[in-house]
Order: C-alpha cells, then structure tokens, then sequence
C-alpha cells in the first residue's frame, strides 16, 4: 500500500519464512524488543544490528520488520522520511514508538502519519500484569474474559503521544488468522515481513 511518502508491504503465511529471505539489500533488524532506532543512510545500511527502528530519508533503502504476533509500525512524512517500527510490548513499554517518531523528526518529517500490519489482538493476548505496565486506556479482555494488553490500542496511544495519526490498520489477528504465523498461538517459529521504502 501507499503510506504518504512511503510503499508498505506486509507478508504472510504465503510468502513462505522472511527470516530466511536470501540475497536482498535491506536492512532487517536483530530484534532485541527495546527503544534503540538506527538511521540508515544507504540501501543495507545497519543491516542486522541490534535495535526495533529504522528511519530513512534514502530512496530505496528497504527496512525490514519480522513478526509473529508483534506489531509492525509503519510510519512515513511528506518531507520524504519514514521508518519501520517492531513493537512488542517491551518495546511500547520502553517507548520504540516515540523514538523512531523523535528520529524521523531530527531527519526533517514535519507531519507524521503510520499505518498498522497485522498483530496480536487483545482477544488473544492474555496478560494478567498488564495494569503493572500500561495505562487504562490499553487494557483490554481476551474472549475469555481474562486480562489481556491490546496491541493496536497501545500503538495508537503511543502514536498519539508522539502527535503521529494512525491511517491504517490490517485489522488482522495474527493468533486468529491462518494466513499468519503466531509465536503464542501457534508456537510458530517462522516470521512474517513488513518492508518499508521510498519507492
Ligand atoms: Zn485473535
């Protein structure tokens, strides 16, 4: 899809496991679920360090999310700067949103906008401590009933809190759809893709 500035695309089961995607020039992250972003300054640039962000202002430099149940935050400004967030809970609670918003903003994005791939829901994503860790407005219930973290809402508040509006959201349940890979619900080892350019 067309986010602004930015060409987003989300993989799934289909596309086969993108941890083992060969031979492409794009700067896929060691996730490590904290708030470190890097800047990349060349197509491949910082590809495989440890950090959860990626902004760019270079045109065809790809970034590359993985998840299986995670968010994937794709985020772009009309100054022609964007990023690629992953988004755990770790990371929301660590603030990864807000600082790949605060470094696209050094790089020159005025007006942000984001747009959300496919991740847990609240209905399966049970977390019994999630009052230890976030605010009401994020509290949500699994179909059980029980405690759960919604994601999407946390994306959004965190978005928020950063003045970034959410234009889109995949409205996918990674735990509930068979056309994706789950970590919790499926124990899944495989890992889907978002890849964030400048077209
Ligand atoms: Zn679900």
């Amino acid at each position: 899809m067309r986010l602004g500035a930015a060409e987003v695309r989300w993989t799934g089961r289909a596309d086969g496991d993108m941890r083992e995607a060969p031979g492409l020039t794009w700067t896929r992250l060691h996730q490590v679920h904290g708030a470190r972003v890097v800047v990349v300054d060349a197509p491949g640039a910082r590809n495989g360090e440890d950090a959860d962000a990626a902004v760019t202002a270079v045109r065809g430099a790809k970034l590359v999310i993985l998840t299986a149940d995670c968010a994937p935050v794709a985020l772009s400004s009309p100054e022609g700067v964007v990023g690629a967030v992953h988004a755990g809970w770790r990371g929301l609670a660590a603030g990864v949103v807000g600082a790949a918003v605060a470094e696209m903003r050094r790089l020159g994005a005025g007006d942000v906008v984001a747009a959300l791939g496919p991740c847990i829901h609240a209905e399966c994503y049970e977390f019994a401590d999630v009052a230890d860790h976030f605010p009401p407005e994020v509290h949500g219930r699994t179909a059980a009933g029980r405690p759960a973290l919604d994601v999407p809402a946390a994306v959004r508040h965190a978005l928020a809190e950063a003045g970034v509006e959410l234009v889109h959201d995949e409205g996918v349940c990674t735990a509930c759809s068979p056309d994706h890979f789950s970590h919790r619900a499926r124990g899944d080892v495989e890992r889907q893709a978002m890849v964030v350019w400048i077209p």
